[in-house]
């Protein structure tokens, strides 16, 4: 063991005293006529930036030439008439499903796993295209989403970087169960992995989830829009299942997310410690208090709110029981995304697409710049901030040396005309090239 490790940093002393540039894998050198580097900051003018293994290794003011580098045979991608930033961060996406009106309301009895992950693999491309490089996915089944991330990892497919939850930690009968079908035949589809009754079965299901692959705990803290049963949107879990389940996922490395609409389950899971909270809709001022006092953040989702709304006027088939809920719970989200801006509350960029369609993440910015954010803070939101609540603001959010070469660029400036973000023209992804749109 001794004699090993001794000989092993022995050998990496001599390699790299003779020349480091031989082991130095430079992917690309990118010339960019105004860059982002570091969101909420000014952007700067003409930098060329050194791609290395994946990863941004040297920004320099200027575009300097490979003779300059002293590279040879290295890619330069010319991106001098555009405007270079971050990859984007999306923080509440299902890849595994997109909501349609019109399909067969019954697919979760009739279809296989394999056809769910398969009908996914044109919404993870459309996410990317639009300059998603990261999401964040907040329930979906762990037989789907876990083979559908291993195989972006792997690239035999394309897509985002995913953080995923895998199945929802919901009580039986809560927002993550199945409904609208007998008891029995619930019985035989159950909502998955994470149904749990008492602190003690929370634990059981938060460890089974995490067995399963989950990167992130999704529980659902109340009632939902769009769970067809007439239930609510007050608080599901109690407070000592709660706080059962986020010692376990902390303990077990892992942060917890909570879908919460009602004011009870908001202010019982900021309580009980989860990282933020989805939705956030009948957020009152004790919930800011909450929010403040522990640094927890919200998560708007304001594009799914625009989306149930409109499908609640136009689609006849939607069940009287949701269409309820949508009318009850779709106007408050913008007076609550509202009065946690104006507070100060950490906000973090997610659409719930999958709800909305996938590739369309981006219309969330035009809401929320539309709802009093400035485009810098919602730049913000879907990078630096959505990273540190990831846990990866070392790799993510921002163009710095040692982060992943995560990098899109669009024609126009996006803080003086937010919807030029709808426009991606040029996505990379751990300095791989995936749309280079002249
Ligand atoms: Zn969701």
């Amino acid at each position: 063991m001794t004699m090993s490790k001794f000989s092993l940093g022995v050998l990496s002393t001599v390699m790299l005293a003779i020349s480091p540039a031989l082991f130095a894998q430079v992917d690309a050198v990118i010339y960019g006529g105004t860059v982002l580097t570091v969101p909420g900051k000014s952007p700067l003018k003409e930098q060329t930036l050194i791609l290395e293994d994946g990863k941004i290794s040297a920004i320099h003011n200027g575009y300097r030439t490979l003779a300059q580098l002293k590279l040879t045979d290295v890619p330069v991608i010319d991106l001098k008439d555009s405007y270079v930033m971050p990859g984007l961060i999306d923080m509440h996406v299902h890849l595994t499903f997109e909501r349609d009106p019109t399909a067969n309301p019954h697919v979760w009895l009739t279809q296989y796993d394999a056809d769910f992950a398969l009908a996914s693999v044109p919404y993870l491309e459309k996410t990317l295209n639009a300059g998603f490089t990261t999401v964040r996915d907040l329930g979906g089944s762990y037989k789907v989403i876990f083979p559908l991330k291993r195989a972006v990892n792997n690239q035999t497919i394309v897509g985002p970087r995913i953080f995923a939850a895998g199945d929802f930690i919901s009580a039986t009968g809560g927002h993550g169960d199945l409904h609208g079908y007998r008891h029995d035949v619930t019985e035989l589809v159950t909502g998955g992995l994470g149904i749990c009754d008492g602190a003690d079965d929370c634990r059981r299901a938060v460890r089974e989830v995490i067995k399963s692959g989950a990167d992130v705990i999704k529980i659902t803290a109340t009632g939902g829009v769009l769970s067809n049963t007439a239930a609510g949107v007050k608080q599901q879990f109690t407070d000592q299942e709660l706080e059962a389940i986020v010692s376990t996922a902390h303990n077990l490395g892992r942060k917890v997310t909570a879908h919460a609409h009602g004011t009870d389950g908001i202010n019982a899971a900021i309580r009980a410690g989860v990282d933020s909270i989805e939705h956030g809709s009948y957020l009152d001022k004790e919930s800011i208090r909450l929010f403040n006092k522990h640094q927890t953040y919200l998560v708007p989702t304001l594009l799914a709110g625009a989306t149930v709304s409109e499908e609640a006027l136009t689609n006849p088939n939607m069940p009287a029981a949701i269409v309820a809920k949508v009318k009850q719970v779709a106007p408050v989200m913008e007076q609550a995304f509202r009065t946690a801006l104006k507070n100060n509350v950490n906000i973090a960029f997610g659409t719930d697409s999958g709800v909305s369609q996938h590739g369309q993440n981006a219309k969330e910015f035009a809401l929320m710049v539309k709802y009093g954010m400035s485009p810098k803070d919602a730049i913000v939101s879907a990078t630096l901030s959505a990273a540190t609540l990831l846990g990866m603001q070392q790799q993510l959010g921002s163009l710095e040396v040692g982060k992943f070469a995560d990098i899109i660029a669009l024609k126009g400036d996006p803080e003086q005309d937010i919807s030029e973000l709808s426009r991606v023209s040029f996505v990379m992804k751990n300095a791989v090239i995936y749309k280079n749109e002249k």
